[in-house]
């Protein structure tokens, strides 16, 4: 299923984007919940990390190799959290796999 997220791929919603390569763009969440809040999203639609299948790990590889270039690119290399949703009990709105790259400030555990 489309969702907002492949039309931000497609430029036909404007976002704040960060970084973009063949396989993935970033682009900074609507409602940040950090200093630096990042959304890292494969091109390909993979609704959640759960649907993923075998012939996706190059590309989990890519978006995590993907995620601390971008965190270093912003400043925020040598700390940052990394989350990801994966289903609506897990608080996913947005059904198209993403990362969640937050820095800037003190980070928590449990997240809650
Ligand atoms: P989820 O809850 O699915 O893990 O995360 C979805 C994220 O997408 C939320 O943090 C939400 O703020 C963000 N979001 C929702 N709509 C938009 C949008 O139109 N533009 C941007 N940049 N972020 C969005």
């Amino acid at each position: 299923m489309t969702t907002l997220f492949s039309k931000i791929i497609a430029r036909e919603i404007p976002a704040d984007i960060v970084y973009e390569d063949e396989h993935c763009l970033a682009f900074r969440d609507i409602n940040p919940q950090a200093p630096v809040h990042v959304l890292l999203i494969p091109k390909r639609e993979i609704p959640k990390l759960a649907d993923a299948a075998a012939d996706d790990q190059a590309l989990l590889g890519h978006l995590l190799l993907a995620a601390g270039r971008v965190a270093r690119q912003l400043g925020v290399g040598e700390a940052f959290r990394l989350v990801v949703n994966n289903g609506a009990g897990a608080g996913q709105t947005v059904f198209h796999l993403h990362l969640h790259l937050l820095a800037g400030r003190p980070m928590h555990w449990p997240p809650g």
